[in-house]
């Protein structure tokens, strides 16, 4: 197993960092920092700042606008890009919907949404998640029914992230009730603004306006906007969700919110002294380290057995539960470091409405709804529960 980069790969990582700290904004960077969710005009001009750059779409390839990396430097990319502190690039264009179009969709879908999502002038949610089907998605009941050249559709999606700042959903709907689970299933294109199609907020334990109901009241969508072949949107759907779970070991992240403790922990005073000197806090944050290190390499070498030609089966539900749960424990740490301040909190608008400040030391705001909103990595993108599964069919045969 070989860990090493060439000269080549660490020319790149060098470039990757200068062109972050010369164009990363600090008001950017302190509110990605704070887990405050970016409002759509930030997250655009974010984006389009990459897009410019041409580092917009790490995982395409060049023939659809991106920059064609080998896996290395796709590494390297992703962890200089979250070790920076910059905020998390929309994922439903960029890493989910877009690789589905350029795999499975028409030469008229690439042409007509490809150039938009990288340029961040469409963004997208995912309506996959009903009331009822989560875990279990195959059993989504979403109706579309052919009629002349259009699907009209009804029925409801949950949990839809941002789906009140996006342009373009796409969703999983059934179309042949008389199939089994998976074989009745299609993967259309719905743009938001369709007569019939209603959002509604679901304000989350952080407070914050994140994640969205859904209805679809006889919604039409021209026969163009399915993806693929009508019943067989479930293999597009899993190649998706694949995408999706290489997302979430958040090793990069993880590392910067822990840079990000030890400071917070260097100014909060405990015994008279220093929170970093207290011995049972500093050997907690060591225990965070540890376990993120072990992480680290775990990834390092997921990727030279990659990179030697060797497949990956259970590993990235392993990333991904072991990811998930790293970073919520720095968040509860970082939580555990304000005493008092961690308790209280408020939302970004409530601040920004006081004329006398966020309560308790600038450094407190945002943690503790950053810290509830951080539950949600145990669930989004599989559960952890669902990704043990994974591990017991595929490594135990279970
Ligand atoms: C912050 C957040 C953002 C989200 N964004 C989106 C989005 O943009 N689009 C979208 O479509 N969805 C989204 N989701 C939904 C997410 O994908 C689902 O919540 C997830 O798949 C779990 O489904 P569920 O909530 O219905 O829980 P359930 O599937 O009902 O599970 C409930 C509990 O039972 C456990 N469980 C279920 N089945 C099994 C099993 N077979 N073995 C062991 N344990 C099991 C689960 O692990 C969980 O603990 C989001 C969720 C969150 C929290």
């Amino acid at each position: 197993m070989d860990l090493s980069f060439s000269d080549e790969d660490i020319a790149f990582q060098h470039e990757v960092r200068t062109f972050l700290a010369e164009n990363l904004g600090a008001g950017t960077k302190d509110r990605s920092d704070r887990g405050l969710h970016p409002g759509r005009e930030d997250m655009i001009l974010w984006q389009k700042m990459l897009y410019e750059k041409g580092w917009i779409a790490p995982n395409w390839p060049r023939e659809h606008g991106g920059p064609g990396w080998s896996l290395t430097k796709k590494y390297i990319y992703n962890h200089e890009y979250f070790l920076s502190g910059a905020p998390q690039v929309s994922p439903f264009g960029i890493n989910m919907v877009g690789p589905v179009i350029y795999t499975f969709g028409s030469d008229e879908q690439k042409t007509r949404y490809l150039p938009d999502i990288l340029k961040s002038d469409t963004l997208w949610c995912q309506g996959y998640s009903e009331p009822g089907a989560g875990s279990d998605l195959a059993s989504l009941r979403t109706r579309a029914v052919r009629d002349g050249n259009d699907y009209v559709i009804q029925g409801q999606k949950i949990w839809t992230s941002w789906a009140h700042l996006a342009d373009m959903m796409f969703c999983l709907v059934r179309t042949n009730p008389e199939a089994k689970n998976q074989a009745g299933i299609s993967f259309l294109l719905i743009p938001m603004d369709a007569p019939g199609l209603t959002v509604k907020p679901i304000i989350g334990l952080d407070l914050e306006h994140s994640l969205n109901e859904v209805f679809f009241d006889d919604v039409r969508v021209p026969l163009g906007n399915l993806v693929g072949e009508e019943n067989r949107g479930w293999t597009y759907a899993k190649f998706l969700l694949g995408n999706e779970r290489n997302l979430v070991a958040r090793v990069a992240r993880s590392k910067h919110q822990l840079n990000r403790l030890i400071d917070i922990a260097g100014k909060e005073v405990a015994y008279g002294g220093r929170l970093l000197d207290d011995p049972d806090f500093s050997r907690k944050i060591a225990k965070a380290e540890i376990d993120l290190m072990a992480l680290e390499y775990s990834e390092l070498r997921y990727l030279s057995r990659e990179l030697a030609g060797g497949e990956l089966t259970a590993e990235p539900s392993m990333l991904k539960i072991k990811g998930a749960e790293i970073a919520q424990t720095i968040k509860g740490l970082l939580v555990e470091a304000l005493g008092v301040y961690g308790t209280p909190y408020e939302t970004d608008e409530e601040t920004a409405e006081r004329n006398d400040g966020a309560i308790g030391p600038d450094h407190a705001h945002g943690i503790q709804a950053d810290n509830l909103y951080q539950r949600a990595a145990t669930i989004y993108g599989g559960t952890n529960e669902i990704q043990r599964n994974i591990i017991a069919k595929m490594i135990f045969g279970l």
